[in-house]
């Protein structure tokens, strides 16, 4: 065996294969897969081979869209039968809700360029006769459905990776990994010593042991799961061709030929993790016992809704497990912290998703980033308190609710209370519905108490409606205040401090005392961030941004970090805080201030260290609603005194808290994005109107691509819409119609309660971006007309915020 590698990968799954075909076609040859036993001796070999393009992220569905597309090449490559059936198959809904899902589903595959259609019940049943269809209300069909066979396509992965000159050893267990004080690796095996650049692990099963070789948690989770193969069915037998593969949401199953029989899978909706103290090493081509009990009450509804199969005899029975991550994506990417070491775990739909894991691994290694924006996949979404417990946690809850109805008002229930402020309690009696980001819980918006605090779940406009529109009524004429707790911090100090965000950062960076608004850009242009940036001192300075992207951030700084001249800290643990908004913010402000915060003494974007409600605190005049306001961070310690203080200087001025829900209504007003919806790296900053914040007279990472694209002009533009509708927004990623073709998609919106319109962003065509621009956009199968505009409808000077 080897002894130098650039890569080795851990694992020979369907997922680490494809990493090593993709390594290989695109050029590193010098990458090793190590296997502990043969190839697919995980979950790869008993799985049911179902392929399919739908996922809750679109850019995960187009992954989906290419692994299947992937099968005909790696199958010409390696010479060997991947058994792809392209079936085509149906997405069935037996109730409205699952209906309106599958028109959401359907509006996002137009603009996604997949091909998914709605046939009639009696189309259904003509395809597959084996359904009832009186069971059904509608029926979305996808040709790109089908099944492959697994050990087939794992082996194709693996013998295409070596024609294009990659390795793999079977029987070659990793024992150890060693990281060298340069960051790379020694890889221990029995065989020998592999000393490796970079490091995959694609452990599925054992992704949690893989790990700890390293010292690494990883919060993913093995879990039971069943399918059965009926005997011979006559249907079957007498049917021409082979049956489409089916997805039945109510029903919570999937289906599919199998030889003259059929196959079904169910997810229980009591799940049974499966080795929650860790994956032995001695499990190898094993199935584990079969419970029918278990399943059984799933089974009868299969029964009822295709009949033939409760008349059929069960050939076999499987109950295998794979590995759940805690909200069902894979998670791939460099871990922050580690150099060097990369995942590619909790892949649970491995024969849908391990070409595009692998795709988007390969570039991220050799190019440094990926070519889509990878955010739903990336390990980074999860910090220290996705810890092995939560995993568990939320990967059983993930598992059974794999085809249940999430709608986009929900939020889930299991492993709550992770991480909380000191107002916890507080905002809960107050009314406060609270939502999880990063694992900290914070408010949503507010009910009248807390026997009151209960949201209906739905695609329309929920009772949360009037209730948010009351918070913002009192942020525009008087004041709200909101816990900003879950915005991140990251901190930098030392002499080469301005000089290193100078080049991070694609904006200004201020003088002391003063905050820029800036973007982050990767080498090729694509946005990587949306940050605040605050100097308080020549040598000390704050970056305000993403709470959901602060470990993404960190290991960017870090990755970037010179080595000496700058100490970095994400310090969003560090400071909490409340954000104070509307014209009579001020007022509150000077009440519990001892120092001067008139409108001379303390200006729009200017920012202080000063006591606050006799509380040490970072005093900043930014707010993201609009209005006058105040950003005070202060230490987790002081949050409740900081709370109390302005509950009571607020008392007569007509105080209200609110939550994040007014906060995305109110920025919708002024047409200010969000990170990881409006702005993502999908976009570049001239296509989302963010290179307004760049600083040209200088060079700064991304600088040469975004010249390039401001004098070439670019292709699409983010836009403000104004929908007319009645009773129902867009809750994300609808189709932007003209003339009836898909030109684009919503990447945020809702209601504007101060203007009263429904409204939304989203990138379209420059040619169709300009204000007056009549276009339709899609809300649950309907169009509705909508009109681009030409400046925000609130206050399109910032006169109030600047006031
Ligand atoms: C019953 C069942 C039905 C399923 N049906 C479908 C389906 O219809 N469609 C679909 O898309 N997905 C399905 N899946 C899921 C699919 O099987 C998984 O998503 C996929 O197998 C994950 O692949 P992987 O490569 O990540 O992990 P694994 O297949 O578990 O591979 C990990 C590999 O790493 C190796 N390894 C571990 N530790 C070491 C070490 N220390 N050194 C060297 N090698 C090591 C293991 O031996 C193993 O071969 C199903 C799964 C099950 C159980």
């Amino acid at each position: 065996m080897q002894s130098e590698a650039r890569v080795v990968i851990i694992g020979g799954g369907v997922v680490g294969c494809s990493i090593l075909y993709h390594l290989a076609k695109f050029g590193w040859k010098d990458v090793i897969l190590l296997e502990r036993d043969e190839l697919t001796s995980g979950s790869s070999w008993h799985a049911a081979g179902q392929i399919h393009t739908l996922s809750s992220d679109p850019n995960i569905s187009r992954l989906q869209g290419y692994t299947i597309n992937l099968y005909k090449e790696i199958e010409e490559v390696s010479g060997h039968s991947v058994g792809l059936h392209s079936t085509g198959g149906f997405y069935l809904a037996s109730n409205e809700a699952w209906h309106d899902y599958l028109k959401r589903e359907r509006s996002k595959a137009r603009y996604m360029g997949l091909e998914q259609e709605f046939i009639s019940l009696e189309e259904a049943a003509r395809r597959h006769p084996l359904i009832d269809p009186e069971r059904y209300i509608a029926a979305l069909w996808d040709p790109l459905d089908g099944d492959v066979d697994p050990s087939g396509a794992t082996y194709a992965y693996a013998k295409a990776a070596r024609v294009y000159g990659a390795s793999y050893e079977t029987h070659t267990p990793v024992i150890e990994t060693n990281q060298r004080a340069d960051g790379s690796w020694e890889v221990v095996t029995k065989k020998g010593i592999i000393h490796a650049e970079m490091i995959v692990n694609a452990g599925g099963l054992w992704a949690r042991e893989v790990g700890h070789l390293a010292g690494i948690n990883l919060p993913v989770q093995p879990m039971e799961h069943h399918y059965l193969i009926t005997e011979a069915i006559p249907e079957v037998v007498e049917h021409e061709g082979r049956l489409p593969a089916g997805i039945d949401y109510e029903g919570n199953m999937y289906f599919r030929q199998e030889r003259d029989g059929m196959l079904l899978g169910t997810y229980e909706p009591s799940s049974t993790p499966w080795k929650i103290e860790g994956t032995p090493q001695d499990f190898g081509h094993e199935l584990l016992p079969p419970d029918l009990d278990r399943i059984a009450d799933r089974l009868e509804v299969g029964f009822q809704r295709i009949p033939a199969l409760g008349r059929a005899g069960i050939k076999d029975m499987i109950n295998g497990p794979f590995t759940f991550g805690p909200d069902g994506n894979p998670m791939i990417g460099p871990v922050p912290g580690t150099r060097n070491y990369w995942v590619a775990v909790g892949v649970m739909a491995g024969f849908c998703q391990a070409g595009g894991v692998g795709l988007c691994m390969a570039e991220w290694m050799m190019e440094g980033e990926p070519a889509i924006d990878v955010w739903a996949m990336d390990i980074a979404r999860f910090g220290d308190f996705a810890t092995p417990e939560w995993g568990t946690v939320k990967s059983s809850e993930n598992y059974e609710r794999r085809f249940v109805m999430t709608f986009p008002n929900e939020t889930l229930p299991r492993g709550r209370r992770q991480k909380t402020t000191a107002l916890y309690d507080r905002l809960i009696n107050k009314g406060a519905l609270m939502g999880q980001v990063f694992g900290l819980e914070h408010a949503l918006w507010f009910a009248d108490g807390p026997d009151d605090a209960h949201e209906e779940p739905t695609f329309r406009r929920s009772r949360a409606h009037h209730y948010i529109a009351r918070e913002i009524k009192a942020v525009r004429e008087a004041v709200g205040c909101i816990e900003i707790a879950n915005f991140a911090k990251h901190e930098f100090r030392g002499p080469g401090a301005r000089k290193f965000l100078d080049y991070i950062l694609a904006g200004r960076v201020p003088v002391p005392g003063r905050m820029t608004l800036t973007p982050m850009l990767t080498p090729k242009g694509k946005l990587y961030g949306d940050l605040t940036v605050a100097c308080l001192a020549e040598d000390h300075f704050m970056l305000f941004g993403s709470g959901a992207m602060q470990e993404a951030h960190r290991r960017w700084f870090e990755l970037h970090l010179p080595d000496s001249g700058v100490r970095y800290e994400n310090k969003s643990d560090a400071y909490h805080g409340i954000g104070l908004s509307g014209p009579k913010s001020r007022e509150l402000l000077q009440g519990i201030c001892r120092h001067d915060v008139s409108a001379t003494a303390m200006k729009f974007l200017d920012i202080q260290q000063s006591f606050v409600a006799g509380v040490p605190a970072i005093l900043a005049r930014i707010s993201f609603s609009g209005e006058l306001g105040y950003e005070i961070y202060t230490a987790p310690q002081y949050q409740l005194r900081l709370a109390e203080a302005i509950g009571a200087a607020g008392k007569d001025l007509g105080l209200r808290w609110y939550g994040a829900r007014a906060l995305m209504s109110l920025r919708l007003e002024k047409s200010w994005g969000v990170w990881t919806l409006d702005f993502r790296p999908d976009f570049t900053a001239v296509e989302s109107g963010l290179d307004f914040f760049i600083n040209w007279n200088k060079d700064f990472i991304g600088k040469e691509f975004t010249q390039a694209q401001r004098e070439n002009g670019v292709k699409i533009r983010l836009v403000t819409l104004v929908i007319e509708t009645d009773d129902i927004d867009v809750s994300n990623d609808e189709a932007i119609m003209h003339e009836g073709q898909a030109v684009g998609y919503v990447s945020s919106g809702g209601f504007a309660h101060h203007v009263g319109k429904s409204m939304a962003l989203g990138y379209v065509p420059l040619a169709l971006a300009k204000g007056g621009q009549k276009l339709e956009v899609e809300i649950l199968g309907e169009m509705y007309p909508a009109e681009v505009q030409s400046q925000p409808l609130y206050d399109p000077k910032g006169e109030k915020m600047r006031s």
